[in-house]
């Protein structure tokens, strides 16, 4: 087991890792920019060190400051938590270089799943079902146009590189195709300094359903089920539930045994999700994260499985600790992204929070940074915490959700919190009726409103 681990994260992910370490008799390193100093992660880890200026690239995302803080402190291993360096496979080989463990697969899964086209060619090629679309990518607009009539339209031009939902522009018939073309590949340039497009079928009223995956590496590979993020706001996830309203415990097994099945083949190492969208009964995939995810707590709560445990023992060595035949699924459980933003403009609100009271009780979970007098930089991602509330059945998760939310302060900056009291008091929510352009029509028409 390791000795020391270095995380390579900020703000609530950097807590979970911390946690997980701790528990498991592991000391911690924190790291932070000079804007972090009073960051919580910071005060609870053994030791800690700055490793730059405010923005990401000349801090969270300064390999060789990193690498120096290992040095210095070390630490035997690095977490890289969501975002900032996770998925970014010379990291990992760096690290390798240097003798540092990555806590998180080899680089050569993420690198794959890191480029979209390679990433859709190898589900395919395991037996993962796919949106119909181009084999590979698309260079010009003559292809594109061919390709596009041959999957019929609507279609959906995706960014190779992309992520976070940039890069994609949807083309309703021919007449549109060019310029949707023509600007998703110069978003994609802009973006990712990539523009490498491919095209594929715009499904009109799909689901978004992810399942979790383990790996030990050399071949043992289980599924933990699904998590429902239909709920999004510009492609971002805002509302994560599981077990999915949508699906049943045979269509659960069936897809979960072909997404472990495909992991055991690839030999795939620690945690990871496989996304799909999910209409008229069919799986198609997406895309593959090959990290911890901002919703993981949802698959915790309802399996009683510490992923980052499981990624952490993984990366040491270990084989997995389970079975298939050993999870379990029990209740329902749904996760609320609480950003420090306007509720209805979504306008980021950094500053000093002046009362944080998170709620508390049976099967209520708050993973946050935050704290009173806490001040949310702007430099980052405006994620104040997530609330996570387990019942045995979903309406009593929805029940506690709303008690949770109602207890719920965070005063001094905005917050979505009121989104969320008016979406768990929704018919539709409730009732599970839902897809991925739900949210958008909600907030579209005046939703938001009605609700206060
Ligand atoms: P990113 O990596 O940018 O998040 P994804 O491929 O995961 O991109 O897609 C993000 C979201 O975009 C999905 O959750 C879904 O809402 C929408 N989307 C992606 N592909 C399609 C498609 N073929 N048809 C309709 N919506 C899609």
């Amino acid at each position: 087991m390791f000795d020391k681990i270095l995380i390579a994260n900020r703000g609530e992910i950097a807590l979970r890792i911390l946690r997980a370490a701790k528990e498991l008799g592991i000391a911690t390193v924190a790291v932070h920019s000079t804007a972090d100093t009073d960051a919580m992660h910071v005060r609870l880890a053994d030791e800690s060190v700055c490793i730059g200026p405010p923005p990401a690239r000349d801090s969270y995302l300064n390999i060789p400051a990193l690498i120096s803080a290992c040095e210095i402190t070390g630490a035997d291993a690095i977490h890289p938590g969501y975002g900032f360096l996770s998925e970014n496979a010379r990291f990992a080989e760096v690290l390798a270089d240097h003798k540092i463990a990555f806590i998180g697969p080899k680089a050569e899964h993420i690198r794959i799943m890191g480029d979209k086209i390679e990433a859709k060619r190898t589900a395919k090629r395991l037996g993962i079902p796919c949106v119909p679309g181009s084999e590979g990518g698309v260079d010009d607009e003559d292809t594109a146009r061919r390709v596009a009539g041959e999957i019929g339209y609507p279609v959906l031009i995706k960014a190779a590189a992309g992520g976070g939902g940039r890069g994609m522009k949807v083309a309703r018939d021919e007449g549109e195709l060019v310029h949707a073309f023509v600007t998703a590949r110069t978003e994609a340039k802009a973006a990712f300094g990539d523009d490498a497009v491919y095209i594929e079928k715009y499904l009109e009223k799909p689901r978004h359903i992810e399942i979790q995956v383990l790996g030990d590496g050399r071949g043992n590979a289980i599924h933990l089920g699904e998590r429902d993020c239909s709920l999004q706001r510009r492609h971002q996830k805002v509302w994560e539930e599981g077990p999915s309203p949508a699906l049943d415990a045979s269509e659960r097994a069936r897809i979960g045994g072909i997404v472990a099945k495909a992991m055991q083949d690839l030999q795939y190492e620690g945690a990871g999700t496989v996304e799909f969208l999910y209409e008229n009964g069919e799986f198609y995939f997406i895309e593959m994260n090959t990290r911890i995810q901002v919703e993981h707590p949802v698959t915790e709560m309802i399996t009683g499985i510490d992923l980052v445990n499981e990624q952490i023992r993984i990366a040491a060595g270990a084989s997995l600790s389970l079975r298939q035949e050993d999870v379990r699924f029990e209740g329902h459980a749904v996760e609320c992204r609480i950003n420090a933003e306007h509720p209805a403009t979504f306008r980021p609100s950094p500053g000093t929070i002046t009362y944080f009271h998170p709620p508390g009780g049976l099967g209520v979970r708050v993973d946050s940074a935050a704290y009173q007098g806490y001040r949310i930089p702007p430099h980052y991602d405006s994620l104040v915490g997530k609330l996570i509330v387990h019942g045995r059945t979903r309406n009593e998760c929805l029940m506690r959700l709303r008690r949770a939310l109602d207890e719920f302060v965070v005063d001094g900056v905005d917050t979505t919190l009121p989104l969320f009291r008016t979406l768990v008091r929704n018919q539709d929510i409730q009732n599970g009726l839902y897809d991925i352009h739900w949210l958008e029509h909600f907030l579209k028409t005046g939703g938001l409103d009605e609700g206060r």
